[in-house]
């Protein structure tokens, strides 16, 4: 196979190119670089580049291969990392101005767990500034284009690593996601994209911005890709309380299993008002092709959804206000140099470093915690938070799996949104439940609309039960067959 087109394609078929010797993992990355040359002036993913260290673990991997040695399965395949995950001696930015010049004195756990598989970390990916937002138009670098059709958004807040694995600038990437960052863009770019149970990866290293909320999450173009890279990232950690002491499990090992007798609830508030016509069939058709493997389809109501934004709009807002209060122009990055005293220093790196966004949700978070208006907002916010987690613990009595849109509707036009915060919000409708309830969750694609643009599907697991959601996913894709590779040549 032509190198152009083997960087398109899963790390399963580039791990057979390198084994038979067809390709060393040197030209694999090296052929990632041309064609992020080639393409992203255009497309945007690419805050900045790590070339010479990726060629050096491609050149360990290369080595490793020509002594026989045992590889990693995903060594040598090329990643691309979002720049809010530490990369020791590489620019960390969350795509903000306070933290342009920051160079990351140490590695992010799950950056040392890439470097020690020999996966080559291809360069920092552009995102929402501080991973605030649902289309990557919040960067304080640039915008990302959707690799689809380059006037439509990527989705966010990882809307680059979600561009550059859809453009063959990378065959997997890792983001974050606090709301639906990962799955969100997944669903706008066609890609398999994977929130963890809470705990489940360690947050050591990633620059925080809803603590109670935030996991790091695999988008790859393939499920088992997923399941591959999962079991790189996850593992208790000492240096992150809040990572489960557990040993996780192969997360490969139950991807093919057949599906009869499995339970799978579709969330009735999700799948029927307010969808694009589109995405309502492609939801009818999924549930169609899971009776047709044996599945029990159950419908569930989830009434309380319709609290759920303006419960994750407190929770996030809230914790950021706080893990951003760091930002100070003292220890990071930027310092306004026209500052007279040090509190003057402080408001005018701050009003200068944070966008607009940003400053938005600090000043919402700052509100809500606030005495007098605490118990109105953030308390009843984690009230209802507990009774959205009930909800969910009480469907997973009747189901295994729950299957929603993963958005109403497919990547919106670039600059539809960004005067409107709250129709950008509610984009979010879907997703962010799993969040507030700790819940593994991924999107799989399965389907264009009219247009031509990717149509998510959401599955949604109980804590700890990602082998299930990713056999559930697995036979889905085996059953749509899904083209991932066409956008990357759509931009050529
Ligand atoms: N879109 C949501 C927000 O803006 C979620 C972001 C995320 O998951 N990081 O907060």
């Amino acid at each position: 196979m032509d190198i152009r087109e083997l960087i398109t394609k899963s790390s399963k078929e580039q791990r057979k190119a390198l084994l038979n010797k067809e390709v060393s993992a040197v030209e694999l990355t090296e052929a990632v670089y041309n064609k992020i040359e080639e393409v992203d002036e255009k497309i945007g993913a690419y805050n900045s580049l790590t070339k010479e260290f990726a060629l050096e673990t491609a050149k360990t991997v290369d080595e490793k291969i020509k002594n026989g040695e045992e590889l990693a399965p995903l060594a040598g395949i090329p990643l691309a990392l979002k720049d809010n995950i530490n990369l020791k001696s590489s620019y960390t930015t969350a795509s903000s101005k306070i933290l342009a010049n920051f160079v990351s004195p140490y590695d992010a756990t799950v950056t040392e767990k890439l470097k020690s598989n020999l996966i080559p970390i291809i360069g920092k990916v552009n995102m929402d500034e501080f991973a605030m937002g649902s289309s990557t138009e919040n960067s304080a670098t640039k915008i990302t284009r959707n690799p689809w059709n380059l006037n439509k958004v990527p989705g966010g807040s990882s809307g680059g690593s979600a561009a550059a694995v859809a453009a063959g600038e990378a065959t997997v990437a890792l983001g974050s996601d606090t709301g639906g960052s990962i799955r969100l863009p997944a669903s706008y770019c066609g890609l398999v994209g994977l929130k963890p149970t809470y705990g489940r990866v360690s947050r050591y290293g990633l620059i925080a911005f809803a603590s109670s909320l935030d996991q790091i999450g695999p988008i790859t173009r393939t499920v088992e890709d997923s399941a591959l890279l999962l079991n790189v990232i996850a593992g208790h950690d000492e240096k992150d309380s809040t990572s489960l002491n557990q040993t996780p499990p192969d997360f490969t090992k139950d991807l093919k299993n057949d599906l009869k007798g499995i339970k799978i609830g579709y969330i009735k508030e999700l799948c029927s008002d307010g969808l694009a016509p589109d995405v309502a069939d492609a939801v009818q058709k999924a549930i169609s092709t899971y009776k047709s493997m044996g599945a029990e389809i159950i419908e569930i109501s989830l009434p309380l959804i319709k609290y759920s934004i303006a419960v994750y709009y407190i929770v996030a807002t809230a914790e950021a206000s706080s893990n951003l209060a760091r930002f100070d122009g003292v220890k990071y990055g930027y310092r306004a140099k026209d500052a007279e005293t040090l509190y003057d220093m402080y408001v005018k790196t701050r009003a200068q470093g944070f966008g607009d966004e940003v400053k938005r949700r600090i000043m919402l978070g700052t509100y809500a915690l606030s005495s007098g208006y605490y118990d109105a907002y953030y308390k009843k916010a984690q009230q209802l938070r507990r009774l959205v987690k009930n909800d969910f613990d009480n469907a997973f009595k009747k189901v295994d799996v729950l299957i929603s849109p993963t958005c109403p509707h497919t990547a919106f036009d670039i600059g539809s949104k960004v005067e409107d915060p709250l129709s950008m919000y509610l984009t979010d409708i879907a997703t962010i439940t799993a969040n507030l309830a700790g819940l593994p969750a991924m999107n799989i694609p399965v389907g264009l609309d009219k247009d031509g643009m990717p149509i998510g599907l959401q599955l949604q697991a109980d804590c700890l039960n990602e082998t299930k959601l990713l056999n559930v996913a697995f036979k889905l894709e085996e059953a749509v067959q899904f083209n991932y590779s066409i956008p990357s040549m759509a931009v050529v």
